[in-house]
């Protein structure tokens, strides 16, 4: 069976929890996820025992090679097809993305249905919300080696790169050596704008990059990834150009040692709380506590953040087949931070680096 089937079986078999007899998917994501189709206006309409791409003559041919475990139907900006689909498919209760319909949307299904003759105007709307991000936390092998070719383009691009920042190199010369990089490696785009933080701007976790230059001995982190086939890598490597001061040695030592012991010791079966305290532990025992402020990770796939979380107050249990990043940090105002990230999977309990970006030895 091929990996989409597997996905969309997996999602029927949560319609009974949710009280539905179909869903319809809205989400990009989502939509690409569960069908393969990778434009970017459709609907998915998925039964017990159908599924129906409704999209637009822009995209049928499209859909149909991508999604060949799809009927395609072509419809128009009206929605009178949704009720043709809950009377052919004789629905009750259908779902759909709380988190992505629009208000304006959902009231016009609501109209489409209510003016429909052939038993759709009984219809239920029912809102859920994060059921394909629930699955897309599991990645199968397919996108794992996905995810893995982004990663390693990630990798490639930051150690090219790396070798070639100088003194008095702005951050954004550095974060488009890096766009370049990353574009010649393969990748269809960045996954997000790259991030290129020196010196106090390195105490910034959302920075950007600017026209600060980089200066001798303060701490540069980068913070970037590619995206490939829609599946999207996230790397964070801190450098020094020049001899870095002692405070840096200490911070990010800590940051590393932070690091290596949270990827040495999650397990499957921790909860996201728990596994980011395995980083914060020994950040607050160096003292640091009060300066790692973010949370230690987050699922990667076809989004750059999604779940699983790994984040204090998360109870979501971290299981085997989910990847997600290990990325502790120090940020001290006026000074500088550090932040080092790996992306992990979890197998046979345990997390496997999939990152292979050097990391400096002080
Ligand atoms: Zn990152
Ligand atoms: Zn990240």
């Amino acid at each position: 069976m091929s990996a989409v089937v597997d996905r969309i079986n997996n999602y029927r078999s949560k319609f009974e929890e949710l009280g539905v007899d179909a869903m319809l998917v809205t989400d990009d994501e989502n939509r690409r996820y569960l069908s393969g189709f990778v434009g970017t206006a459709g609907y998915l309409f998925i039964t017990q025992d159908g599924a129906v791409l409704a999209t637009d003559s822009r995209y049928t041919e499209q859909a149909g090679n991508q999604a060949p475990d799809y009927r395609i139907d072509r419809i128009t900006g009206r929605l009178d097809w949704i009720p043709g689909l809950i009377g052919e498919f004789g629905i009750k209760r259908l779902g759909f993305e709380s988190d992505n319909v629009t208000v304006q949307l959902l009231d016009r299904f609501k109209a489409a249905t209510a003016e429909s003759e052939n038993g759709a105007a009984d219809l239920e709307l029912i809102p859920t919300s994060g059921v394909p991000l629930g699955l897309r936390a599991f990645k199968d092998a397919d996108e794992l080696a996905l995810l893995q070719r982004s990663i390693d383009i990630a990798d490639h691009a930051f150690t090219e790169v790396s070798k070639t920042i100088a003194i008095g190199d702005t951050e954004d010369e550095i974060a488009w050596r890096i766009e370049v990089a990353v574009r010649e490696q393969g990748a269809e785009s960045l996954s997000f704008p790259t991030i290129v933080g020196s010196g106090p701007n390195a105490a910034l976790p959302h920075h950007r990059a600017g026209d600060r230059k980089v200066q001798a001995g303060e701490s540069i982190v980068i913070d970037m990834g590619a995206r490939y086939e829609g599946y999207c890598s996230d790397l964070t490597r801190t450098v020094v150009v020049g001899e870095p001061d002692n405070q840096f040695k200490k911070v990010y030592d800590t940051v590393l040692a932070a690091q290596l012991t949270a990827i040495e010791s999650v397990e499957a079966g921790m909860t996201g709380a728990e596994a980011d305290n395995l980083a914060r532990a020994v950040i607050v025992e160096a003292g640091y506590g009060e300066e790692f402020g973010h949370s230690l990770g987050h699922g990667v796939g076809l989004e750059v953040h999604e779940a699983p979380w790994v984040a204090s107050r998360v109870e979501t249990k971290l299981e085997d087949g989910m990847a997600f990043t290990i990325e502790p940090g120090i940020y001290i105002s006026g000074w500088g931070g550090v932040r080092i990230e790996d992306v992990v999977v979890l197998e046979n309990g345990r997390a496997r680096v999939m990152s292979h970006a050097p990391k400096i030895e002080t």
